[in-house]
């Protein structure tokens, strides 16, 4: 289930060298080669999906795991005081590789990131509507 044309099938499964922090039948962990921080990692599934969308519920599953595991491993060697998962579904939500990732972003003090977004103005009767939108039978 790889993509010959996949930058990151070929990393996943070891075809291009990367910095690899953690391995398993499922998963790789690499750096990543545009840091956002120090340590910036990705969780990359050794099989292909596109995004949230695709993965199958097991993996996702798995992915989550790994990430507490790797957050608290990499936050005590680190020494990093805070951490950001961000995980990009499609072009206009930032995703530029499209083969599933997770980011696994350590934080420090004064690093000079921001990961976030402008919070808008809104009803109770706008909050009301978009919850029936999404709750709907
Ligand atoms: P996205 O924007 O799709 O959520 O994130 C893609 C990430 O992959 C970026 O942070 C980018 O720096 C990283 N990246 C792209 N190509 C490579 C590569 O060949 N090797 C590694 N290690 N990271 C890559
Ligand atoms: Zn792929």
């Amino acid at each position: 289930m790889n993509d010959v044309n996949c930058i990151f099938c070929k990393i996943a499964n070891g075809e291009i060298p990367s910095q690899t922090l953690y391995e398993d039948d499922t998963f790789r962990v690499i750096l990543d080669l545009g840091p956002a921080t120090k340590g910036h990692a990705l969780i990359l599934p050794k099989s292909h999906y596109r995004n949230l969308y695709d993965l199958p519920e097991e993996t996702a599953g798995e992915a989550m795991k790994l990430a507490k595991k790797m957050a608290i491993m990499m936050s005590e060697r680190l020494g990093s005081e805070g951490f950001n998962l961000v995980q990009n579904n499609g072009d206009l939500a930032g995703q530029t590789v499209f083969h599933f990732h997770m980011h696994l972003i350590p934080r420090y003090r004064a690093d000079g990131q921001t990961i976030g977004w402008k919070p808008q103005e809104v009803t109770q009767e706008e909050l009301e509507a978009v919850k029936e939108q999404i709750c709907q039978e």
